[in-house]
């Protein structure tokens, strides 16, 4: 969706609120397509002292199949967005990812949002953030609770026993 801005383009403390859903079914990451429900965006924008900001966030369910334990996960989400919006880049070494360059007056929210999230999800997609995986050695899933497997003896400890046994 383009939103016009004119309107708090020149109005110090004016807002413009904004409500939209993103279709983001095609976005592949890490080899599937997590986003299978629409993204709800939901904020505004504000002129704060001149300078535009954008504030909201975005909320979705992610599907995927998580990189730690293989299993199949369903996950809410819900990432913050504050980007900066400005009509000339005064210094190209300020703008960061979290900048967006307006084309005249107008802010092209879908483009601007999609950054944001793709911006906000996490490297790997996990079923959980503390995602505990499997077990190296026996393959069980940790989540479900511990396995048998003793841990790995410290090679440092075992020297240690080796030299002590000896004397
Ligand atoms: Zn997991
Ligand atoms: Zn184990």
């Amino acid at each position: 969706m383009l939103l016009r801005l004119s309107k708090i383009i020149e109005v110090p403390d004016s807002a413009l609120p904004f409500e939209i859903q993103l279709d983001l079914h095609e976005m592949q990451f890490g080899g599937c397509f997590p986003v299978q429900e629409p993204v709800a965006a939901k904020g505004e924008i504000k002129n704060t002292a001149g300078v535009l900001l954008l504030e909201g966030t975005l909320t979705t369910v992610l599907h995927g199949v998580c990189d730690r334990c293989a299993a199949e996960f369903e996950r809410e989400v819900s990432y913050p967005v504050h980007c900066v919006l400005t009509t000339e880049l005064e210094n190209e070494d300020e703008a960061d990812e979290w900048t967006f360059l307006l084309q005249d007056d107008t802010a092209d929210l879908d483009e601007i949002l999609t950054t944001a999230f793709v911006l906000n999800m996490d490297s790997k997609l996990l079923c959980k953030p503390d995602c505990k995986g499997l077990c190296f050695r026996c393959g069980k899933n940790l989540n479900e609770g511990d396995c048998d497997c003793r841990p790995e003896t410290d090679p440092r400890l075992a020297v240690l026993g080796q030299l002590l046994k000896d004397k």
